[in-house]
């Protein structure tokens, strides 16, 4: 395993951003929503059966969809998410972690953009 993929810090700055900071120097942010967006679980993304991809259920607005509750480690290798929606079955490892922070990573203007 690529040991820059396990999180130095993972803290909420704002209830609705996420930041984590790795050895290698990497800090990023994103919105929690993103997260959210990006639940690699059956129910979310789907699950490949015999090389097809089958999705369970439409995606739709719940209210605490996008609130965090709880980041739970699981094992050495992944993380998983607790929503205030109740969902719960989004394991994220390491490596899909990094890959979501680095591709939605929010920028300084488009941090402060939110502060306001
Ligand atoms: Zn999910």
């Amino acid at each position: 395993m690529d040991n820059n993929s396990i999180p130095k810090a993972i803290t909420r700055p704002k209830p609705y951003l996420l930041t984590v900071e790795y050895a290698d120097g990497i800090k990023a942010t994103i919105l929690l929503s993103k997260l959210r967006e990006e639940c690699p679980c059956a129910v979310c993304k789907g699950e490949e059966i015999m090389g097809v991809r089958y999705t369970f259920g439409i995606q739709v607005m719940k209210p605490g969809m996008n609130e965090l509750e709880a980041l739970i480690p699981t094992g050495n290798y992944a993380i998983q998410a607790r929503w205030k929606d109740g969902h719960d079955s989004g394991i994220y490892t390491w490596e899909q972690l990094k890959t979501i922070m680095q591709n939605n990573a929010l920028s300084e203007n488009e941090l402060k953009a939110l502060e306001n």
